[in-house]
């Protein structure tokens, strides 16, 4: 299939002559004049290439990037203006500040002659996954889990794992979830994702009760799986296929899903929770409305955000704010779960403001379920060990299964 390329001006000469340049080039070239267009149409964003004006009607170009950033848009954005350098050098930082791929700056006036230099870099750099790949690697099982645990921190105990979707793929390798998720998001592939990661996690579940571990497995969940058509009915049916105890299954939403969870989603929450499982509200603290969506939703965990909890020992307000969010949720009754913990610092912090539970690559990365297995043998023979620290010999043990 040939790379697709999106031309986001609101003049239609640039629109038609880059995609006469683009197609020179074997791009398969699609045009946009306005964000609505885009927004009604979110499909012409699975693209290889976006080059975008960076002045498009009552749009500034930095809503233009803080609106591609929303739609975590991974392919490579061109600039195009008839703007300063300065200005585009300003508005490339800031777009790469917020994570997004920002290929470089091309005057207007050098859009014929300089498009060739950008074409050369992105075709030397590796092709991202398109929406074929992604359904052909659900459909082939090429989707796999990555585990992280979850430990208590007054004991160091290990609760559980939260189960992280990988892509393997078998000319790439692993693809990690920045890289297909908003493609999922924007294709509607999300629903059948989430219910292979469901049974993935299921059949892990299973397999350690089997082998008489009462571990529990956190699930990512997006709103759209929430909503989808039969999904209480096909849960059951999945349910029954695993001789497992849902109270050992959580099921992360963010902070999102709560915006959009009203009416019918709230009845399936509402059930989930009857049939066992629990809801914890993921990156708390990041998103909007972070405090009504605690009274609007029956969360039983809060987890809150590594973005907080990494400047925890660093930064006074984050540490203020950690640690009000770990009160919180002891006030409402929540189990809550610092993620992102990076240092023996911040553990022990967290630790003396009995936040109950953490996770971070501090304590482990994700694991293979095969490392895992050994990592979780590991902490049981250090257990039993009275003299040593857990704290520490989690950290040598980090070292010892990296990703
Ligand atoms: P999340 O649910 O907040 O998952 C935690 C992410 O933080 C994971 O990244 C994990 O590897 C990373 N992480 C954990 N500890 C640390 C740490 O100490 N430092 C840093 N810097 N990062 C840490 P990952 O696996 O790349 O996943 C990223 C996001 O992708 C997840 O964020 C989640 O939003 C989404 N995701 C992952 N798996 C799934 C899934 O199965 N379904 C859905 N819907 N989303 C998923
Ligand atoms: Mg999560
Ligand atoms: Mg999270």
């Amino acid at each position: 299939m040939p790379p697709s390329a999106l031309v986001i001006d609101d003049d239609v000469d640039i629109q038609l002559l880059g995609k006469m340049l683009l197609s020179r080039h074997g791009f398969d070239v699609a045009t946009a004049g306005c964000l609505g267009e885009l927004a009604r149409k979110p499909a012409l964003l699975n693209t290889n290439l976006i080059v975008l004006d960076f002045g498009l009607g009552d749009f500034t170009g930095l809503d233009i990037l803080d609106y591609l950033y929303d739609l975590k848009m991974n392919a490579p954005i061109l600039l195009l203006s008839s703007c300063s350098d300065e200005t585009a050098a300003h508005a490339i930082a800031e777009g790469k500040s917020k994570g997004l791929k920002m290929l470089g700056f091309l005057p207007k006036a050098k859009l014929m002659t300089g498009l060739s230099a950008f074409i050369e870099q992105i075709e030397s750099s590796p092709k991202p996954p398109s929406v074929g790949e992604l359904a052909q690697a659900i459909k082939q099982q090429h989707i796999c889990l990555a585990l992280q645990p979850k430990v208590s921190l007054a004991t160091g105990a290990v609760v559980g794992a939260e189960a992280l979707v990988r892509w393997e793929d078998p000319t790439r390798g692993t693809i990690y979830p920045d890289n297909f998720i908003p493609l999922a998001e924007r294709s509607g592939l999300m629903v059948p994702l989430t219910w292979c990661i469901l049974e993935l996690s299921f059949a892990q579940l299973a397999a350690w009760h089997a082998r008489g571990l009462p571990l529990s497995i956190a699930i990512n969940v997006p709103a759209e799986f929430i909503k989808a058509e039969k999904m209480l009915s096909m849960f059951d049916t999945l349910c029954s296929q695993y001789p497992i105890d849902m109270t050992n299954v959580t099921l992360e939403l963010t902070e999102s899903v709560g915006v959009e969870c009203l009416g019918y989603a709230r009845h399936v929450l509402d059930e989930l929770r009857k049939r066992g499982c629990k809801l914890a509200l993921d990156d708390f603290g990041t998103g909007y409305s972070s405090l009504t969506q605690l009274y609007r939703l029956p969360f039983d965990e809060l987890k809150i955000d590594r973005s907080f909890v990494s400047l925890i020992d660093s930064e006074p307000s984050a540490q203020a704010i950690t640690l009000s969010i770990v009160e919180l949720g002891a006030r409402l009754g929540m189990s809550v779960v610092a993620e992102g913990i990076e240092s023996a610092e911040q553990q022990a912090l967290l630790a003396k403001a009995h936040c109950p539970i953490g996770q971070g690559y501090f304590i482990s990365r994700p694991l293979s379920s095969v490392q895992f297995d050994g990592w979780l043998d590991h902490q049981m023979t250090i257990a039993k060990r009275a003299y040593s620290t857990p704290t520490i010999l989690l950290a040598k043990y980090f070292q010892r299964y990296p990703e």
